[in-house]
This record gives structure tokens, C-alpha cells and sequence, in this order.
């Protein structure tokens, strides 16, 4: 029996340990979490007969891992897309609601009528976008997605439009973020058609998703919220065992080609490792390995956030919420960062007919967590106030902090990354992942699990379940 222990129990860690049962059966794995509950940021408050959920809301069907995971812990009945009715959303900026134009893509435009029509842009702004069709191409060499874009379509669309799309997604910097490691496809783009707006307007659209016509939406979550996905997965695992409130102080290399973990619990050895913590804590958890390896693990910032979510009675709001938010630019003053319309967005089956919305605060350039609980909400109740108008108080509120919450794919990472796993070639039995490498979002997440448990019998010289028992 291979002794595995994996550190960290969020959707990374639990996928990780679903995915080596699915394929090894002669595996037992530990999977460590320093929380008293697995599932990290993937988080539901359905105390109030409400769906609020204080991480992600949803994940894209285009990328199947997470919906056939979904599906094979038995979840299939309970996905749900968006609500058909409203699409987009809109920009808050100078004290108006600007629907973000039709075929804005990654924030580049793919069509030009609804981009000049746009009254969210000056003309200044629009003459600045046909730069895209007289410039060069520039250096295939990553760059930050903003350089990119402010030199190819002008400051404007980059400020109000693109930035607070993009940086939405990593709550990232975008004049920080590298192009190749998150929308390499706009780099692509340039270098293929010379104009960025030629080469997205033109990209081959990708194969229809069967998920995508499954369950009519890119978007999907579960009808009690995502937090129902971890707890799934964990209920789904039988060579497992679970140790909670459990935080894992450090790994070191044991005789044997072993390795010894010491947690709270004591100190067990074990035949591989799989790390999953957020990059700083992977660091410090790995004394041994190379100094160049943990200086790329701690390089990696983390950006601090915070959600708040509310519910107020339907007639309390004065406006219409007819798409399911808006997002605002990092230049119109504000702190919040974008608000999600909850009870447009979604249909969340049998809860109280209360008119629910999220808001979101924290930037890679700015730490809300200075602030405590109660003066993050009275900022929230200034800036819902200014932008809303919603005077009356809410019928429930809840604040989620989230350190480190979202890690910062800056210009070079992918360069770093493949750097570090050179550094760590000598120690085939550990595994390092998380969301700082292969994307943040709930499908990446799943994804490299699953890629690292194909890897895990080859690397420890195991048959897979496929080959026969070893
Ligand atoms: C506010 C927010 C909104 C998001 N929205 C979306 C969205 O809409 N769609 C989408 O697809 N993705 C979204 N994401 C991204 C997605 O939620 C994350 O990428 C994903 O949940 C990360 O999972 P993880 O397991 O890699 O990391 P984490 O969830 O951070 O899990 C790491 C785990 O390691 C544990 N740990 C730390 N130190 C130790 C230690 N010493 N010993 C043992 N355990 C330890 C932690 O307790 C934690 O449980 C969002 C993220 C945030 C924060």
C-alpha cells in the first residue's frame, strides 16, 4: 500500500485525492487541512434560507473537468445555469450604469458598431482603438496584459472597460499580469493577424461544449450552492481519511525515498507527497528544497480580499437590476471592485423571496483587510448607497475575509514556474500544486489534480487501476 499525504483540502487537494483513488487502488492518503472544514475559499451561507456564497459563484462548462467531476460524485441533478433572462452587465463610472458593450471579449472588441455606439467611451477614446489596425505587431515576448492592450486600443477602453473585466478575474494588476500566463490567446491574436481585433474577431470558435448544451449555460453552479460541490467530493473519497484543524508545519525528505510529515498530530512518513497550500505556505512547509525554488514560491503575491454579501426586501432597492451586476473601473473612486446581482443572476430554487447581491472589495495594489469587519461595512453601506442608492438596511449581511485569497500571475510566471519544477526534479515523489500555476479558476483547479494523479503512477513506478493492480 503507497502511503500518500496531501496537504491542503480545498477543491486542489480534494480533487487530488479523488482522482489518485480513481486511478491507484492501492493507495491510502492523508489529506491535511489546517481549517476545521475542507473546501479553502468554496464557501455557501445558506443559514438564512439564502444561497450566499462567499467564494466563487460559478465555473465555465466550456471546460469539462469540473462538470464530469460534478457529475461522477452524483451532483448532476443539482447543476444549474445562469437565469436565461438577463445577460452582460454593466460599468459603473461618473455616477451612471454603461452596459458593457456586445462583443467585448477578454476586453477586446470583437465588433465595432456597439463599441462606438457606446456612450461609456469619449470620442478621444474610440480614435485611440484604431491604432489595433495600424500598428505593428510587437515582441512575441511576454509583456503585461495591459502594456498590451494600452498600446494596441488606447488608455480609455483599457481603464474602463478591459481592466476591470480582466483584473476581475485574478483581482489582479492588469499592467502587472502576464499576457502568456493568462489570456495567451490575445498574444496569439496579435501575432497571427497583426490586429488584435482582427485576429479575436476571427478566432475559430472552439468545438460546442456537450456541458454548454447539457445544461443550457457557460455558467453553471449547484442549486444549494458550490460549497455542495467540496462537500461531494469529500464525502465521495473511501482510502482517504480526513484530518482537519489539522495545519501540516513542515515535510522533510526521510530515508528510503520517504517522506516525513509533522502536523499538529505528530510525525508520520509517508511514500509521496502532494502539496496544494497557497505557494508562501508550500515554502514554508519545504525547508529542503533549493533557495531559487522557495524564492519563486514566495515571490508569488497574494491579493487580500473581502465579499460582502446582503439581502434586502425587493422594494428597498430603487433600481433596475436587469443583468447581473456591474463592475467598477479602479479610476471612478470607489473601493468596491464589482457587485454581483445575486437574485438576477441566479434562480436558486426555494429561498426567501429576498433580493440578494454580493460585493466585492480588494485589489492586488490595495489590502482590505487593514480594515476590520465593521469598517468594511460601513464602507460597503457609503459605496452601496452612492452607486445603488440603496439607503434602507439590509434584511441580513455577512462579511467573508479572504488573506491571500487570489494568487498574482505576474509578466514572467510561466517562465518561473517551469524553473521551479527543474528545481524540484530531484524529488519525483513530491507533487507541488495550487492555484498558482495553470489557472485560478474552479476547472484548472480540478484539472491539475487530475493531470498530477495520471503522472503519480508513472513517477512512483504504480500500475494504474486502468493496467491492472500492481
Ligand atoms: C472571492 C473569490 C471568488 C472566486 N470566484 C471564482 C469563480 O466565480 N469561478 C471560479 O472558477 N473560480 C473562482 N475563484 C477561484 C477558486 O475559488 C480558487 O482558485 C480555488 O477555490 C482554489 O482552490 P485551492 O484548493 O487551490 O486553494 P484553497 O482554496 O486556498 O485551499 C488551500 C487549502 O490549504 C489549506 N492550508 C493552508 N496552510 C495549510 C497547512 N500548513 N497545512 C494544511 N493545510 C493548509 C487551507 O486551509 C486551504 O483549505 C474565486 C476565488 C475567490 C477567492
Amino acid at each position: 500500500m503507497t502511503q500518500v499525504a496531501v496537504v491542503g483540502a480545498g477543491l486542489t487537494g480534494l480533487a487530488a485525492a479523488y482522482y489518485l483513488e480513481q486511478q491507484h487502488a492501492d493507495v491510502h492518503i492523508d489529506l491535511y487541512d489546517a481549517q476545521d472544514r475542507a473546501g479553502g475559499w468554496i464557501r455557501t451561507d445558506t443559514t438564512h434560507n439564502l444561497v450566499i456564497e462567499g467564494g466563487p459563484d460559478s465555473f465555465l462548462a466550456t471546460k469539462p473537468d469540473l462538470v464530469e467531476l460534478c457529475e461522477a460524485v452524483g451532483l448532476g441533478t443539482q447543476l444549474m445555469g445562469t437565469n436565461s433572462r438577463v445577460r452582460g452587465a454593466y460599468i459603473y463610472w461618473h455616477n451612471h450604469f454603461y452596459p458593457i458593450p456586445d462583443g467585448i471579449q477578454t476586453g477586446v472588441p470583437t465588433k465595432a458598431k456597439p463599441v462606438l455606439a457606446s456612450p461609456l467611451l469619449s470620442v478621444a477614446g474610440k480614435v485611440a482603438l484604431t491604432k489595433d489596425f495600424l500598428l505593428a505587431r510587437g515582441p512575441a515576448a511576454d509583456q503585461s496584459v495591459g502594456h498590451f492592450l494600452r498600446r494596441r486600443f488606447g488608455n480609455e477602453i483599457v481603464d474602463r472597460l478591459a481592466a476591470p473585466m480582466l483584473s476581475g478575474i485574478f483581482a489582479g494588476d492588469i499592467d502587472q499580469m502576464s499576457l502568456q500566463a493568462t489570456f495567451p490567446h490575445l498574444l496569439a491574436a496579435e501575432q497571427q493577424s497583426r490586429s488584435v481585433y482582427l485576429g479575436s474577431k476571427h478566432r475559430k470558435a472552439p468545438p460546442p461544449s456537450p456541458y454548454v448544451q447539457r445544461y443550457h449555460s457557460i455558467f453553471l453552479t449547484l442549486n444549494r450552492g458550490l460549497e455542495g460541490v467540496t462537500k461531494a467530493v469529500a464525502g465521495s473519497l473511501r482510502q482517504t481519511a480526513l484530518h482537519l484543524g489539522v495545519p501540516v508545519k513542515a515535510v522533510d525528505p526521510a530515508p528510503g525515498h520517504r517522506w516525513t510529515v509533522q502536523s499538529a498530530e505528530g510525525s508520520r512518513v509517508y511514500d509521496a507527497v502532494v502539496m496544494t497550500t497557497p505557494a508562501g505556505v508550500t515554502a514554508s512547509v519545504l525547508p529542503f528544497i533549493p533557495p531559487q525554488a522557495t524564492e519563486i514560491l514566495t515571490g508569488i503575491p497574494y491579493a487580500n480580499l473581502a465579499v460582502i454579501g446582503a439581502a434586502y426586501r425587493s422594494e428597498d432597492v430603487p433600481i433596475k437590476t436587469d443583468k447581473t451586476g456591474f463592475l467598477v473601473p479602479q479610476q471612478a473612486g470607489l473601493r468596491m471592485t464589482a457587485v454581483t446581482w445575486v437574485s438576477s443572476k441566479w434562480h436558486y430554487p426555494h429561498v426567501d423571496p429576498l433580493f440578494v447581491l454580493r460585493a466585492f472589495y480588494g485589489r492586488a495594489t490595495e489590502d482590505i483587510l487593514t480594515l476590520d469587519d465593521a469598517e468594511i461595512l460601513s464602507l460597503y453601506d457609503t459605496e452601496i448607497r452612492r452607486t445603488m442608492g440603496i439607503s434602507k438596511p439590509a434584511e441580513y449581511r455577512t462579511v467573508f475575509r479572504i488573506p491571500q485569497g487570489m494568487p498574482q500571475y505576474l509578466v514572467g510566471h510561466l517562465e518561473r514556474m517551469e524553473r521551479l519544477h527543474r528545481e524540484l526534479e530531484p524529488w519525483p515523489s513530491l507533487f507541488v500544486l495550487g492555484a498558482f500555476e495553470g489557472g485560478v479558476g474552479m476547472p484548472d483547479r480540478v484539472r491539475q489534480a487530475k493531470v498530477m494523479a495520471e503522472q503519480f503512477g508513472q513517477r512512483m513506478g504504480l500500475a494504474s487501476r486502468a493496467a491492472g493492480p500492481s
